[in-house]
């Protein structure tokens, strides 16, 4: 076995009890008297709802959080924090949501509650991308983790099918990445393999039935390992490629970690045989790349980039923004392979066969 650190992140989570049940008693261990609850505005009846659960512990609503946390909604939500004299914050939502409430709880101090409803993972992890002025930063910071997350399937059973989809294989690719990281540990990596075995067991079956208890269980428990390796080991060119392309085009989150899954495995599969070898095993293919791209198109995601709004003229310059201040990759970032991994992606070819 080759030699290792293992560094794990303090947090306190609890999976599959009724929310209903669950905060509240989470908040009065806190000694928390008077909390904001935070959602997207698409999510506000889920925050009204979550705020009843709490009666007299919560102070009202903030349903403006929005996707790469812009900083001037943070600051509009902290003087609205203060304003109405919390000492708390509970996030219900998403990634989106959840780095809102990341963001405010870094700032001032506030502890910060946790219900996420999709499998992007952020609530375990000690990072937070913000943008100002259209740039988006990245930080790393223990004082990021939320001090409580409470998993409760019901929450997720609205989650669209689609975002479902790309939001489980968003979830996959923390985990696939984690597999091959540069400072990777067999504890991490058996929780990467049980990640993607959870997650991709449930989403075809979420495809079918969208309120299958189960299989929503199982995305939500594969969801939260998978985060917890993107929260604790390095990422590498896909997670670039991801942060490169979003940030530049401004694509769907989750959708474009979907669409260029395939083709960055494909890039690192023979730098990488431990780590194809773990995920074929996790999702029963003979072909990781190829059984992702299959796993996800078969479940109705959208393969191209260029059908997520990325130009075609975009992909050269995207290219060689990743190879300036790249992160560590199995292997070495090629600007000419980089570029015809990104021309598969724009236009939803199936990656090339790995093995
Ligand atoms: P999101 O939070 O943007 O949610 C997408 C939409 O789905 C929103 O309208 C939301 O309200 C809605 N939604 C969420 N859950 C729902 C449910 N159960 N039922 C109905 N509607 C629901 O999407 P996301 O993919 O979870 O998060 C993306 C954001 O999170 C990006 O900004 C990304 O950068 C960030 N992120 C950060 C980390 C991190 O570790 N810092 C990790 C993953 C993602």
């Amino acid at each position: 076995m080759r030699s290792f650190v293992y560094e794990s992140l303090p947090g306190r989570v609890i999976f599959g009890q009724p929310v209903a049940e669950a905060l509240p008693a989470e908040i009065e261990r806190l000694s928390l008297r008077r909390v904001l609850v935070l959602s997207t505005p698409e999510q506000i009846e889920t925050g009204k709802e979550i705020a009843a659960l709490l009666s007299g512990r919560a102070a009202g609503v903030y349903p403006q959080a929005r996707m790469h946390t812009p900083v001037e909604v943070t600051e509009e939500a902290i003087a609205h924090a203060a304003a109405l004299d919390v000492d708390g914050i509970v996030s219900v939502g998403g990634g989106s949501t959840i780095g809102l409430g990341k963001a405010i709880s870094f700032r001032t101090g506030l502890p910060h509650v946790t219900v996420p409803t999709t499998y992007a993972g952020s609530e375990v992890t000690p990072i937070l991308g913000e943008t100002q002025s259209g740039v988006k930063t990245t930080k790393r910071d223990i004082a990021l983790l939320p001090q409580v997350v409470i998993y409760d399937v019901a929450l997720t059973l609205s989650l669209p099918v689609p975002l479902s989809v790309t939001s489980g294989m968003n979830a996959i690719a923390h985990a696939a990445e984690a597999l091959y990281a540069k400072d990777r540990n067999p504890i991490l990596s058996a929780l990467a393999e049980k990640g993607i075995a959870a997650v991709a067991r449930a989403i075809p079956q979420i495809v079918a039935h969208p309120t299958h208890v189960e299989a929503r269980s199982d995305a939500l428990f594969g969801a939260w390992l998978c985060g917890t390796c993107l929260g604790t080991v390095g990422m590498a060119l896909h997670h670039k490629l991801a942060h490169v392309l979003g940030g530049r085009f401004d694509l769907p989150h989750a959708a474009l970690h979907t669409a260029l899954l395939p083709h960055t495995l494909a890039y690192n599969a023979a730098a990488a045989p431990d780590a194809m070898r773990a995920i074929t095993q996790a999702i029963g293919a003979e072909d990781a790349p190829q059984g992702l791209y299959e796993l996800a198109r078969s479940s109705g995601a959208t393969m191209a980039l260029r059908d997520l709004g990325m130009p075609e003229d975009g992909i050269s310059a995207a290219a060689h923004m990743t190879m300036n201040n790249p992160y560590w990759n199995p292997r070495p970032l090629e600007v000419d392979a980089i570029i015809h991994l990104l021309a598969d992606a724009w236009a939803g070819k199936a990656p090339p066969q790995t093995v």
